[in-house]
């Protein structure tokens, strides 16, 4: 049985790491302490990590999931750090939604002290979290997967191994994207319907049996805009980190990608105007304000 570490108690860590604590020993570690406490003082099997480096200390499988690949990479060095815990032979599996290139700077880094890494950023929100019903995309070794698969399917339900160190990013990143651009151009059709008389409740109805259906239009449309429920869940800052690490893939491939860049921009500035706590939908409220209408 092998002996997992967590890193990252957060929106969609804390969902993954309660399926962990109900199988496996596991230790846990969260920037802000009080969190880590209260995970491990609820869940039996669970001890709090003091530190990194402590969290890490005979794991076989350790598991970030913080914002982004910078604090997986600052979370690396110093005597606290993982690398001073992380024993030869573990494995880190980050399901961080990262950036491939820094994925490769960490796998390097690992390496040298004979320890491995998989990307393995995860999609199906929080809810998939909370039944254990997540998509899991890694990079790397198949290998490491394999040992790393009877960690991941405590939360995973289809674990898919995409290519090399940075392809479960690359693809988390582009998919993003896509949720991106459907969500900003749901917005422009219902407002421009809704000033235009039409009801984006119907409109919604129709388009959801037409070929312009998504899962945008189909759940989060109904479910957060036109009720006005705007529940927070993803942070409309991830959503922007993860479309610009899409328009950065296309760009040092140098794919004429004019629409993932614009929406690149656009979410930059809906995560300039509507601040760090914003839901990923509420990026709506932009359109609503520029179109002077509201999708209800
Ligand atoms: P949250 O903002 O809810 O949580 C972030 C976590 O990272 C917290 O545990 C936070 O600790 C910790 N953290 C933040 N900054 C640092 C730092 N500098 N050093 C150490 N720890 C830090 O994010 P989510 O849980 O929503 O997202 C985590 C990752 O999962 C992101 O990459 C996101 O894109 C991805 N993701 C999220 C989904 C979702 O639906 N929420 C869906 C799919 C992927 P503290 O408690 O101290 O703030």
């Amino acid at each position: 049985m092998p002996r997992v570490a967590f890193l990252g108690l957060g929106a969609i860590g804390a969902p993954m790491a309660r399926h962990l604590a109900r199988k496996f020993d596991l230790a846990v570690w969260n920037r802000t302490a009080s969190r880590a406490v209260a995970f491990a003082s609820t869940h039996h099997g669970a001890t709090h990590a003091r530190t990194p480096a402590q969290a890490a200390t005979m794991r076989d499988i350790v598991i970030t999931c913080l914002p982004t690949s910078h604090e997986v990479e600052a979370l690396l060095d110093g005597a606290d750090g993982l690398i001073a815990g992380l024993q030869k032979g573990a494995i880190l599996v980050d399901c961080t939604s990262g950036d491939p290139a820094t994925s490769r700077r960490i796998a390097a880094r690992l390496a040298e002290a004979g320890v491995s890494f998989i990307d393995a950023p995860v999609s199906g929100g929080v809810s998939g979290a909370e039944k254990g019903e997540l998509t899991v995309m890694v990079g790397g070794k198949a290998a490491d997967l394999e040992k790393a698969r009877p960690v991941l399917e405590s939360f995973g339900k289809k674990i898919v191994h995409c290519g090399d160190v940075g392809a479960g990013d690359a693809i988390k990143a582009v998919n993003n994207a896509l949720l991106a651009v459907h969500i900003w151009a749901t917005a422009e059709g219902l407002a421009a319907l809704a000033k235009s008389g039409v009801d984006p409740k119907i409109a919604l109805d129709v388009i959801n049996s037409s070929s312009g259906r998504s899962n945008t239009s189909i759940n989060l449309f109904p479910e957060r805009v036109t009720s006005r429920a705007f529940p927070r869940t993803f942070k409309l800052a991830l959503l922007d980190k993860d479309v610009g690490i899409a328009a950065e893939v296309a760009r040092a491939q140098k794919v004429a990608s004019p629409l993932l860049q614009l929406t690149a921009e656009l979410f930059r500035l809906a995560h300039g105007e509507l601040g760090e706590e914003a839901d990923h939908v509420e990026a709506v409220k932009i359109v609503e304000k520029w179109a002077g209408t509201e999708i209800s």
